[in-house]
């Protein structure tokens, strides 16, 4: 044009999202990756991050108000694939597992369930059913002819708009497009019906992966909610050292705190199993908890506490009943949810009991560190 050559380009943007013809999803994703990393290290100076930061239920707060946004913006109008769906929830769990100082290897659905997070696909699902509304809702005719006659002619093609969303509102047992139309609820129920669909979904999968794992079978699965925080993290204004001993706690609860024999696991056993502190027995976690020698004097004290406190309120009869066994005591120790019922603990006195036995696995680990680094220093 002019003599100049005149260049063309295969991307343009449009709403903050990359046009091109080809895999345009691709380009999203990384964009959305680098934006919500950047935003996450900016909040990291006000003590968004695990160890010595804030609290994780809170920290949670602030990663879905300022990151998760940005992480899904526009997303809902994408052809994502299987790939593009993984690659954004890897970098979703890897926040929630820092925010938490859980280790790579802590189970993916635990590390949702214990903040009550949904998985990146659920929150841009949400997307999706809320931009469904604007449109059922629009008074816009020409807006609506294009979604009648895109149900129509493109309900198979995956690329569609409209055929991802009738697989969602399927997916989530929600009412279809047609009976919308006629039955349109106002906009803050449509939220409410959406959320608790969603979570009902979500909260049924993931109990199911996680009870299917072997690292979480002193946890109580069942009590965990989409939506709530898990008692672990349940810490009002207490000082850090309190979640440095719920770091601990939740690590030891969820399979995530390496004993000798866990190594031995992952050595293919080249390291031995046998607890390194008193040679007698192998270090498994109930071992640890309820038998190690070298840590008895820590134990008697600390589990005392926590005992009396159990006593003060419920009758002995059912304390020697449910509580009789080492396997029994270590996974009220772990997590006493595990006794709720039978044992039938208020709510006031789980928060006290919690407590002492975040206190407790805190003095063992501590004793088992000093111990170790005596040994290694000899
Ligand atoms: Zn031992």
């Amino acid at each position: 044009m002019g003599g100049k050559v005149v260049k063309t380009s295969d991307c343009s943007e449009h709403l903050g999202i990359k046009r091109t013809d080809g895999k345009e999803h691709n380009f999203n994703i990384k964009e959305r990756i680098q934006t919500a990393r950047r935003t996450k290290y900016a909040l990291m100076g006000s003590g968004v991050h695990g160890t010595n930061g804030l609290n994780p239920a809170i920290s949670y707060q602030i990663y879905k108000t300022y990151v998760i946004p940005r992480l899904t913006y526009g997303l809902e109008v994408l052809p994502l694939t299987k790939s593009n769906i993984e690659e954004l929830e890897i970098f979703h769990r890897k926040n929630l597992r820092h925010l938490q100082s859980l280790p790579e290897r802590t189970s993916n659905a635990v590390v949702l369930l214990l903040l009550g997070a949904l998985p990146i696909e659920a929150e841009i699902h949400k997307r999706h059913l809320s931009l469904l509304y604007s449109i059922v809702s629009c008074d816009n005719s020409k807006i609506k002819d294009v979604m009648i006659r895109q149900i129509a002619t493109n309900y198979d093609n995956k690329k569609s708009f409209f055929s991802r969303i009738l697989n969602i509102l399927e997916m989530y047992d929600l009412p279809s497009i047609n009976y919308l139309q006629k039955n349109l609820p106002k906009r803050d129920i449509w939220k409410e019906e959406i959320k608790k669909k969603v979570n009902q979904y979500w909260n049924a999968q993931l109990k199911s992966e996680a009870r299917n794992k072997t690292s979480l079978k002193n946890m109580n699965i069942e009590n965990l909610e989409i939506g709530k925080t898990a008692q672990v993290w349940n810490l009002q204004n207490q000082p850090r050292l309190e979640l440095r001993k719920a770091i601990i706690k939740a690590r030891m609860m969820t399979g995530a705190y390496i004993l000798q024999s866990d190594k031995h696991k992952f050595t293919h056993f080249v390291a031995e199993p046998l607890c390194q502190l008193c040679n007698t027995e192998n270090e498994d976690i109930i071992h640890m908890v309820t038998s190690c020698p070298v840590l008895s004097t820590i134990r008697e004290k600390y589990y005392v506490e926590m005992k009396m406190e159990i006593l003060d309120s419920i009758d002995p009869i059912k304390w020697n009943t449910f509580c009789c066994n080492k396997m029994e005591i270590t996974q009220l120790i772990l997590d006493c949810n595990n006794f709720k019922e039978t044992l039938n603990i208020s709510s006031e006195l789980m928060t006290k009991i919690e407590e002492k036995c975040r206190n407790l696995l805190f003095q063992l680990h501590a004793k088992r560190i000093e111990v170790l680094d005596a040994l290694n220093n000899k």
